[in-house]
């Protein structure tokens, strides 16, 4: 099979297929696909919860996840971070599904919090003597994350900080050591900063990051998931008048202020949708950062490209990587609408 794509830069690539890798073409080829078309690398969901259609915390089931894990590639997700459930159901998908036929699974296994920290019977609670043995326990359970709740509102006092820094220093320190990284919800004030400090390696909503933590992240490769499409919600459920609602509403401001700088900075801002839909809505999530700021070029890396780097992977069609594109109309740079209709989705080679 001979490929010719378009990168959003305008560059023309040709390639063949040998093994489900990209290789320089060679010779006559009897099939030609994309003839020229839009192509991305994938897009990437950069925080999923494959384990559930909605945000019900409820057990994974698993007949579901493995059916979401296949559409999702069909919609051209190429790659999903899971950030955690209250069980394994996502790492169950990556082990059940062959990899041709589901984007490639980084998962996080329990969510891990304190007493009180996260809905209850969700999180694994820990204290401060049991939570190395945690961390390293979920790290060695998941495929390659480790997920901690920062911070939860508590009755009267609004949104406390679940860890200290020393604990989160600790947790990323660990989760390396068994190959792990390390993602934080967090959607109060304080947290962010210390989190970055701490080395944290994704931050999850992350409404309060300041102007120098987007730097931070950014110097050392760093992501930033702000999840719009969930804080939107949230606020919508809370009441845009409640304590909550206003607390979320300011820090979706702040998000505005800072998404330009951090992607600027050349920090890592990814689209997630949690549980906002499945990932194949992630699209929609990409659109969101654009109505939120982030220039159009930007957000389609911030759904593609973006993620793939920061988790080590190829984003341009290389000899020798993985066979995966998501072709296009037009160009998504151009026209971002048209991530939500590609034309094909290749995944290892094979037309999906
Ligand atoms: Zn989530």
């Amino acid at each position: 099979m001979r490929v010719i794509l378009r990168s959003p830069e305008g560059e023309v690539v040709t390639r063949d297929v040998i093994d489900g890798r990209w290789t320089e073409p060679e010779g006559d080829a009897e099939t030609v696909i994309g003839e020229g078309a839009w192509a991305l690398p994938g897009l990437v969901d950069a925080h999923s919860h494959i384990a559930r259609e909605r945000l019900d915390y409820l057990s994974g089931d698993l007949a579901g996840a493995e059916e979401r894990a296949r559409e999702s590639l069909r919609s051209g997700v190429m790659l999903l971070l899971d950030k955690g459930w209250l069980d394994d159901t996502a790492i169950q998908v990556a082990r059940r599904v062959p990899e041709e036929e589901r984007p490639d699974i980084e998962a996080a296994a329990r969510i891990i919090a304190n007493e009180g920290g996260y809905m209850k019977d969700v999180a694994l609670e820990v204290g401060e003597g049991t939570f190395d043995e945690a961390i390293r326990d979920q790290a060695r359970r998941g495929d390659g994350w480790v997920k901690l709740v920062g911070d939860w509102p508590r009755k009267g006092l609004g949104a406390v900080a679940n860890f200290t820094e020393d604990q989160l220093r600790r947790a990323v320190e660990i989760a390396a050591e068994e190959g792990a990284r390390v993602a934080i919800h967090t959607m109060a004030r304080d947290v962010p900063s210390m989190a970055v400090r701490a080395g944290v390696h994704s931050i999850e909503h992350g409404l309060f990051l300041t102007a120098e933590d987007v730097e931070a992240l950014a110097a050392r490769g760093g992501m930033w998931v702000p999840t719009i499409l969930r804080v939107e919600h949230t606020i919508a459920q809370l009441g845009t008048e409640s304590t909550g609602g206003r607390l979320l509403a300011e820090g979706l401001e702040n998000v505005r202020r800072l998404l330009g700088l951090a992607s600027e900075a050349g920090a890592h801002v990814l689209a997630g949708t949690d549980l906002v839909g499945t990932p194949t809505n992630v699209a929609s999530e990409a659109l969101k950062l654009i109505e939120y700021g982030l220039p159009a070029a930007e957000a389609v890396r911030a759904v593609s490209s973006s993620g793939l780097a920061a988790t080590g992977r190829a984003t341009d069609f290389a000899p020798g990587s993985p066979a995966n594109a998501v072709l296009f109309p037009s160009n998504p740079y151009d026209e971002p609408d048209v991530l939500k209709h590609p034309t094909a989705v290749i995944r290892l080679g094979r037309l999906v």
